[in-house]
């Protein structure tokens, strides 16, 4: 049996906690891959994450993935400037929608011998690192950034279910980590499709209609 076929049947047969859904949002995707890797890996999270919000209720809308310099793993504190310059250099192309989330696949996220390595990382204006990232983007506003590693998604265990993106998203819908493992923001990995409690849904409600309808930020 492929991974893929497991996760299909896993998600579409196990559900190990009710979604709560009826969010009815929409939110715009912007896609990103390191040219290296081409967009297969990355492909694959956007679909597993626009079919578990859309259970939700909440619309994500995926443009073309498109192929960026390759880039560096991100290294946090040090070559942020540097990482983020193929994204700088998009945001800053006259008619680019820059609502929504940026979505970057990398080779990895940190340096070979990072740990614990990480599938996923997202930074949205507020967070902690907010005040680093504006000065890596050039602008006081913008726009938040999901990063993924390619190398720690496919070294993921067998009937793991693609969840990283949604768990990201989550967080820049301005959910932290629940202590709960059948919940979508649970830590770690999910063997069966995770849920959403009725607050979180209505927490993400007000954040993704304050973003997928807002003006992109200004420019600078
Ligand atoms: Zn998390």
């Amino acid at each position: 049996m492929t991974g893929a076929l497991l996760a299909l049947l896993l998600s579409s047969a196990v559900p190990c906690a009710p979604i709560a859904g009826g969010i009815d949002a929409r939110l715009p995707l912007t896609l990103l891959y390191s040219e290296a890797l081409g967009p297969a890996v990355l492909r694959d999270e956007v679909d597993a994450a626009v079919s578990w919000w859309a259970q939700a209720g909440l619309r994500l809308e995926a443009g073309e993935a498109v192929a960026i310099p390759a880039t560096a793993a991100l290294a946090r504190g040090s070559t942020l400037a540097e990482t983020l310059a193929p994204a700088r250099q998009l945001l800053s192309e006259p008619d680019r929608d820059a609502r929504g989330v940026l979505v970057v696949l990398l080779p990895r996220m940190g340096p070979p011998d990072a740990a614990p390595e990480l599938r996923g990382l997202s930074l949205a204006p507020g967070g902690e690192d907010g005040a680093e990232l504006a000065e890596a983007l050039g602008r006081a506003s913008w726009t938040p950034v999901v990063f993924l590693s390619q190398h720690a998604l496919r070294r993921t265990a067998r009937g793991v279910l693609p969840t990283t993106l949604s768990h990201e998203l989550g967080h820049v819908l301005g959910l932290g980590h629940v202590d709960d493992e059948a919940n979508l923001m649970a830590a770690g990995t999910h063997r069966c499709t995770p849920g959403l409690t009725a607050e979180q849904r209505d927490r993400v409600a007000t954040e993704a209609r304050r973003r997928g309808s807002a003006p992109p930020p200004p420019r600078h």
